[in-house]
Parts: C-alpha cells; structure tokens; sequence
C-alpha cells in the first residue's frame, strides 16, 4: 500500500469515528439499501441484462408530462390521483392517501403509531422486508410470528401478541411465497387486535388476484389499513407511487406526519393517466397475459431435475427451491439474467425467485435453467 493511499485510508477511518459518534447508536448499525443490481456491476457495457429480480412489470406504458406547472410546488394529495384511486378502489377521496410508494406508507404507519424504543411491530415471515427496515430506521422493535408450512398465518400464534404490538403487517398476496391470506384468518386478526393495534394489509400484488382484495372489510374496521402500489400490475416502479386505504380517521393522522408535497408533479400527472380507462386496460391485459406466462413457467420449472417448486400463483413471480441454488444463481448472471436469492428468508432455504417477464424472457430464462441441469459439470 502507497504512503499516499494509507493516509487516506486513515483519515476516512478518523472521519468515521467522529461520524459514528454524532449519528444514533441504532443508525450505525444499519446498512444502506444495495440494490441487487449491483451483481453486474463491472460486467461493461449493460446490453442484454435482464431483470427478473424486483418482481417490477416488463411491459412499460408511454407518458408524456405538461412541464408548464413546474414552476409551482405541487398538491400534498393531488385531487387527479385521489379521486383517479378511488374510483379504481371503489373507495371514497376521505378513504384514500396517495405516498411516495407503498413503501412510504408502511414508513408513515411506524412513525404515527409506534414510540421508539418502546413499541414493537409484528411481521410474519418469510415476507417483504422493509417492514422490518423501516422499522429499525425507526428504533421501533420487530416480533415475528412465522408463517405456518403451507404460508398460511398462525393465527393461534399471532394472537398472543395483542397487547404486545403496535401494528401488525400481513401481505397477502404474500411477497415471495404467491400465497393469499383468506378473509376469515383476516377478520380474526382485526377482532383481535380492536383497539389494540393497526392491521395493515399489504395488497401490492392484488391486481393478480383481486377477488381476495379486504377493501371491503374497511367499512367495518377502523383499524385496518390496506397498502397499495402502481409499481408492480401498474408497470410504474420508477414512478413511486403507492396508495394507503383506511379510515378518514386513520388517513387523518397520517397526513400529520407526511411530507408537505410527498408526490412530484410529472408522478401525480403519470399517475391520474394511468388510473384512466385506457391505463386500466393496458393494467388488465398485462396481468392476463403475465398470468398465463407465470403458470406456464411454473409447470415447465417443476419437469426439471432438482427443482421443486414453492408457494402459490397469486403475484407475479415464480418461487422454487434447488439444492444448487448459488451455482444457478452465478450461472445465470454470468448469462446475463438476474433473478433473486430469497434464500436468507426464514424457512425458504436454498429458494430463488424469478419475476415474470416478457415472454421471450422467459422462454430465455427458461432454456438457460434447463442448459445448466442438463450439464452435471455446472
Ligand atoms: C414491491 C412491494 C412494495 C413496495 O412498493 P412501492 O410502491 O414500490 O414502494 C410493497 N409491498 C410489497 C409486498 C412489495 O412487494
């Protein structure tokens, strides 16, 4: 190591120690968010990747954007996009709060109900992971009540954290397994949790099986929060933008704690033209058509040698296991294909997960999958 290079090395490390000893103690232990893009990075120039790791659509709308508003700040809830919402709800506007994705929601949710340090959530895994993040950015503690082996809730288990929690997360269509949460484990969840803790339903993936949607639970239940997003059916991740469904009373408060302008102007302009009719239709055409291309993936998937397919077909992603789940994983990027390791979660050891892509993605993931079983070297 160069004299110059050592130098540097020590005064990034005496910066960090001031640094460490300004920031929270529970901030330093945090890592920052990687996306798994990264795995490419270095690989030169980006043509011909293809990403199949973030369950996000394959299928992107065109939009043109008005600029001559630019000038102002714009709506903290912008009208379009809440009454666009809330009619493809079938909600009311008082019902309907529009945030900076899904993922603000779950944010909004920790920081009105939970006191640092005192308060805990409940999260059920294996399931989406920035409940737990926002959480500890939060200083808000974690319980977890393990999903049963079929994925469906413990329902015994969970109750006996009423009184425990202050907000329990369930997401149905569960992110990675595919699985649903039926509306009876649902209702037993908010009985029992009345006056005790906010439910909140994570619908990101309900456009792939909307007949299992609880909006109409909301009527009855104050408590209960419903989570929704443009960035998976809608074909709109770049966009950030999400929806929070509750009670006027509930989405009160969490306009208390929300940014003064949460959503851009060209996000709301995007985000009203997709909530038209046009938009919905080009939504309800990509979900069939992503629909059929999941079932045919997963059936193709389970003929081959040491896969065994995991989950159910409620979202937009196929979930296996393979007993050479990192050699698949390397074989795959170094052919330019990235799909995502889900195998860390609890009770998902040696589980990879592929989001449905175009059909030609997956015809090419597909044969490249059946390339490296078919070659016993790899
Ligand atoms: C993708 C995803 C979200 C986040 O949606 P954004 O609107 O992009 O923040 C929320 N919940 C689940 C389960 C997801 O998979």
């Amino acid at each position: 190591m160069s004299t110059e290079h050592k130098n540097r090395v020590s005064e990034i490390n005496t910066t960090a120690n001031w640094l460490s000893d300004l920031a929270l103690d529970h901030v330093n232990a945090l890592t920052p968010y990687e996306s798994a893009r990264r795995l490419f990075a270095g690989s030169g120039a980006d043509t011909g990747q293809v990403w199949l790791n973030a369950n996000e659509s394959p299928f992107a709308g065109e939009y043109a954007v008005d600029s001559s508003v630019f000038n102002r700040y714009p709506d903290c809830q912008p009208d379009s996009v809440i009454k666009g919402y809330a009619k493809y709800a079938n909600l009311k506007a008082a019902q309907t709060l529009v945030t900076r994705g899904a993922d603000e929601g779950i944010e909004l949710i920790i920081r009105a109900f939970c006191e640092p340090r005192k308060d805990s959530i409940l999260i059920c895994p294996p399931t989406y992971g920035m409940y737990a993040i926002s959480a500890q950015t939060f200083n808000v503690g974690v319980q977890k009540s393990v999903l049963n082996d079929d994925f469906t809730l413990n329902i015994a288990d969970i109750l006996t954290y009423v009184g425990k929690v202050k907000a329990v997360f369930i997401c149905s269509p569960n992110n990675p397994t595919g699985t649903s949460v039926s509306k009876q484990d649902i209702v037993t969840v908010l009985e029992a949790f009345k006056d005790q803790a906010i439910v909140v339903v994570d619908e990101a993936y309900i456009e792939f099986d909307i007949a299992q949607n609880q909006t109409d639970l909301l009527e009855q239940y104050e408590h209960l929060v419903i989570l929704r997003t443009l960035s998976k059916a809608f074909a709109l991740a770049g966009l950030r933008c999400g929806f929070t469904l509750a009670s006027a009373a509930i989405v009160q408060t969490l306009l208390k704690v929300i940014a003064p302008y949460p959503i851009p102007a060209p996000v709301a302009q995007v985000a009203s033209k997709a909530l038209e009719s046009d938009g919905l239709l080009k939504m309800h055409s990509d979900v069939d058509l992503l629909k059929a291309e999941l079932i045919a993936l997963r059936e193709a998937l389970t003929d081959i040698g040491d896969i065994q397919i995991v989950g159910n077909i409620n979202a937009n992603f196929v979930l296996f296991r393979t007993q050479r789940k990192t050699q698949l994983m390397a074989f795959l990027v170094k052919n330019k294909m990235l799909i995502r390791d889900q195998s860390k979660q609890i009770n998902l050891n040696n589980c990879l997960r592929i989001s449905i892509g175009t059909p030609e993605q997956n015809n090419t993931l597909l044969a490249l999958i059946k390339a490296f079983f078919a070659d016993g070297n790899q």
